[in-house]
């Protein structure tokens, strides 16, 4: 049984996972979830099947009005997508969170989430759910708006940049299994919305789970 299907045999038996000091959250495909990440943990984000977005947004716990920023990232490493090493940057340009493991190795910084409009205006259809929603449903309880979140790191994203400074969206390159690992660098209130877009490349045409861990030991860095 591989390692993933381990994972969805334990929730679904209501077991809280194989270790203590680990949290496992299975997001299923075209959904959302939030949690709380501390100073020093590690956010693991695992692409259960492959080919599937990973949209992800945080805000400091102690004031929301300090949020990760792509654009101050982008500001900060001078490049224009996200690698091993880099630290990502809050819009008060304070490091936020570090990437430790990237199996993919593709990530987009620069496309914004998907929302209903999008959906709508775009794709003719009424009641799709979007990363908006996702966002906007889990940070509810932390009493975080739709209107205050930010433009996402899209993570296994694989919108490539082309010489001519344009760029694409095709299927992302995730194998199944493949993760991104990150170390909390500032107590954060962390959402991820697995994309539910099945209208165009993003994810495959098929939207797929995600498994989200929260390790409180760095010594368990893949
Ligand atoms: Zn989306």
């Amino acid at each position: 049984m591989s390692e993933e299907a381990k994972v969805r045999d334990q929730l679904a038996a209501g077991e809280s996972g194989p270790d203590l000091g680990r949290r496992e959250i299975l997001v299923p495909g075209g959904h959302g979830t939030a949690f709380v990440a501390r100073a020093g943990q590690l956010v693991e984000i695992v692409d259960v099947e492959g080919q599937q977005v990973a949209d992800f947004v945080a805000f400091a716990e102690r004031n929301r009005t300090e949020w990760l920023s792509t654009t101050h990232t982008r500001s900060a490493i001078l490049r224009l997508t996200v690698e091993v090493g880099d630290r990502l940057e809050s819009n008060w340009r304070r490091p936020m969170f570090e990437i430790l493991h990237d199996d993919v190795g593709r990530n987009d910084i620069i496309t914004s989430m998907c929302d209903d409009r999008r959906y709508r205006l775009d794709y003719k259809v009424e009641g799709h759910r979007s990363c908006r929603t996702n966002f906007t449903e889990a940070l509810e309880p932390w009493g975080i708006g739709e209107w205050q979140i930010p433009d996402p790191f899209n993570f296994f994203q694989n919108a490539p940049i082309h010489r001519d400074r344009t760029f694409g969206n095709e299927i992302p390159s995730g194998r199944p299994g493949d993760k991104l690992v990150l170390r909390t660098l500032m107590d954060a209130i962390v959402s991820v919305s697995a994309c539910p877009q099945d209208l165009n490349p993003c994810n495959g045409f098929h939207p797929s789970p995600l498994v989200i861990r929260i390790i409180d030991s760095p010594g368990e860095v893949p």
